[in-house]
């Protein structure tokens, strides 16, 4: 480690300050995530086409049915549930509501983390050591 001299360690002191005040200002927006009052539904949704199991239906031959399904795990386990056609819009944008709350709660992990380490680096840079001589 070299010795920083007083002007470099202002210097630096000035940035970590900066970017204490950046991230706390984008902490702040990524908490309006959280603070909206949608609606959240855990799970993606997907479209699947598949057979009945009907021998006598259209799909053994030519189209499938398909339908959406929203799947979501929950304790280690999947589960899957189909959705009625009428309610495949509203869900789907609950669901996209849920990944993005997911997001932000990673974001914001990350911006708490970060927040300490400049709080860490700033207090080490303003710290004073007694000396003997
Ligand atoms: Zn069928």
């Amino acid at each position: 480690m070299y010795m920083q001299t007083a002007a470099q360690r202002r210097q630096k002191l000035s940035r970590l300050r900066q970017e204490l005040l950046e991230s706390l200002e984008r902490l702040r927006q990524t908490i309006e995530v959280a603070l909206a009052h949608s609606p959240l539904i855990k799970g993606s949704v997907y479209q699947i086409a598949r057979r009945c199991g009907n021998p006598n239906c259209r799909c053994t031959r030519s189209k499938l049915h398909r339908n959406f399904v929203l799947t979501w795990s929950e304790q280690g386990r999947h589960h899957m549930r189909s959705l009625p056609p009428g309610r495949v819009a509203e869900i789907r944008k609950k669901s996209k509501e849920y990944a993005r709350l997911r997001r932000a709660r990673s974001e914001i992990l990350a911006l708490g983390n970060r927040l300490l380490a400049l709080v860490d680096e700033i207090q080490e840079l303003r710290r004073e050591t007694l000396r003997d001589d």
